[in-house]
Formats: structure tokens, C-alpha cells, sequence
């Protein structure tokens, strides 16, 4: 099947689309991006992608587009197979003809979308877990924006995957702050659900707030707050979090078997759970 995708105001095949090599989005990853899931051809909480991509924007300081999302995604979807899927979405500051720092006063985002064919997580598969190397989070301070200007997530989910692990937890100063793409949940030892707090140091996961919302209807609450590293070494249950990936239990740390070193209780529970929210679509 001929891929298509958006370009700039075009629904075009892949081939075709073409960005210029002075948009700067090429030149400085002057830009910001969404990942938004799809089920059966239903977009999954569109809303809330919406939303952070204008806060990615504004913190950015790109104009947000004056544009309806939902017929574009739903175009997209249309044309590239329905079913299973995610729409990539990426606004650039855009094309200024020429290498310069400085933002100029007035330029047009780039604007370009895509599907994204990653299959979601099959319970046989997750229940064995991911095994997760932590490396020193080595990112710039302004984690909480969705930025494209990804290098350092490039490298550090290298370290982990060039050492035979499956993904990168990442710490910094002695605490946990996220995955390499993806925000983190533990089970401590004393039974408490810790998630770190969302501040600059981490993205904020659209996956960790409906696991989070998940967690209070079943009367589960979680704690939002620093965990520091060796907690990951005495927790019973580790999670990752992302639009891909859902909820996924991490079983192994560096050479530390988590818990009895396949998907925990609580696990399997919002697992479940989360795969009936989708079913509700
Ligand atoms: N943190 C990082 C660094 C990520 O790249 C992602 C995935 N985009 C997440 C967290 C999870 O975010 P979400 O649940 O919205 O996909």
C-alpha cells in the first residue's frame, strides 16, 4: 500500500513529500511533535494530544497553527488502512531560506503528518516484561517540552538497547526522572504506587495521567514524588508509560530481577483495565 501523509496544506505519498533543507526544524530541531494512538481507526484521547501539543508549542514559542486537527487525523487514518495505529504529528518553526539562530518575527510553521504502524503491547508478550539498563539522564532542562531536538534520547536508549537491554531508564542526580520514551511507575516495597512528579525533568505522559486517573477509580492512589534510585532495586513492580507502549512492566534492572521477575498484580489489574477503556472507543 502507497503511504500517505500531510505536508503542508497536501495529502501526498511518502516519495513525494518533500521539506526544505533550511526549515529549521532540519537545521536546529527547531520544532515540536505529538504521537497520537489510534484504535480501529478511532483516534484515542485526541483532546489531550491537542493540548500538550499547543503547550510544546507555546513553551516553544511557535504560533499555534489556526487549524482543526481532528479532520486531518481522520483523513490520515482513512488513507493509510484504518485500523490500528498512531498519527505522528510535527510542527516545525518552519522555513526561513536561510541558517540563522535568531526567531524570526514572522514565519510560517511547517506543519507534517504521518501513520505510524507500531503494533500495542499483547498481554502474552508483556507479561515477560522489558528489561531496562539505567543510564544518567544526560538531556537538556526543558524535558517537560515534546521536542524533536532528540539526540540525547537517541544516545541514551542506545547505551541500554547496544547493551542487549530492551530500553533505558534514565536518573539523574540519584533519582529516577523517566524512560528514554516513556514516564515510570514503581510499587515500592511498603506497597505504595510512586510516579516522579512532573516538573522539567520529564515529560508529561498523557499515558502516566490516565494510568494515574485509572489508579484512583480502582482506589489504588498513587503518590507523586522523587523516587530515588536504589528504591528501583527493593520495588516490587516497575511500569513504563507512553502512548506505544500503554503500561508495560519492566522485570529486570540492570542484572536485578524485579519482584518474581514477571508482571506484578497491579500490573495485570490497570493492563486490564486500560485495554477496556480502548474497547470503549
Ligand atoms: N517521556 C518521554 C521522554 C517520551 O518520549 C514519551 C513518549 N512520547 C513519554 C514520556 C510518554 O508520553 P505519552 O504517554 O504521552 O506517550
Amino acid at each position: 500500500m502507497v503511504k500517505i501523509v500531510y505536508v503542508n496544506d497536501e495529502y501526498v505519498s511518502a516519495s513525494d513529500a518533500k521539506i526544505s533543507i533550511f526549515d529549521r526544524g532540519l537545521l536546529f530541531g527547531d520544532s515540536v511533535y505529538e504521537v497520537i494512538p489510534v484504535y480501529n481507526g478511532q483516534v484515542f484521547l485526541a483532546d489531550r494530544h491537542i493540548a500538550r501539543l499547543n503547550s510544546s508549542l507555546t513553551k516553544a514559542r511557535i504560533a499555534i497553527p489556526d487549524r482543526e486537527w481532528l479532520p486531518l487525523f481522520a483523513e490520515l487514518i482513512r488513507q493509510n488502512g484504518s485500523g490500528d495505529m498512531q498519527i505522528y504529528v510535527q510542527v516545525t518553526r518552519g522555513n526561513q531560506g536561510l541558517r540563522k539562530h535568531d526567531i524570526p518575527a514572522v514565519i510560517k510553521p511547517t506543519i507534517f503528518a504521518f501513520t505510524l504502524h507500531m503494533p500495542y503491547p499483547v498481554t502474552e508478550n508483556a507479561q515477560r516484561g522489558l528489561h531496562a539498563k539505567i543510564v544518567e539522564d544526560t538531556r537538556w532542562l526543558r524535558c517537560d517540552i515534546k521536542t524533536t531536538a532528540m539526540l540525547a534520547n537517541v544516545l541514551l536508549n542506545d547505551d541500554a538497547v547496544s547493551a542487549g537491554f530492551d530500553t533505558a531508564l534514565l536518573t539523574r542526580q540519584g533519582y529516577v526522572s523517566e524512560g528514554s520514551a516513556s514516564n515510570v511507575f514503581i510499587v515500592s516495597e511498603n506497597d505504595e504506587i510512586i510516579t516522579p512528579p512532573l516538573n522539567n525533568l520529564c515529560l508529561p505522559g498523557i499515558t502516566r495521567q490516565i494510568i494515574l486517573e485509572l489508579l484512583a477509580t480502582l482506589n489504588l492512589p498513587a503518590r507523586e514524588a522523587l523516587i530515588p534510585v536504589q528504591d528501583l532495586f527493593s520495588a516490587q513492580e516497575i511500569w513504563i508509560t507512553s502512548t506505544t507502549k500503554e503500561i508495560y512492566p519492566v522485570t529486570r534492572i540492570n542484572s536485578h530481577q524485579v519482584g518474581d521477575g514477571v508482571a506484578g498484580e497491579i500490573w495485570y489489574k490497570l493492563h486490564k483495565h486500560y485495554q477496556q477503556l480502548v474497547k470503549t472507543l
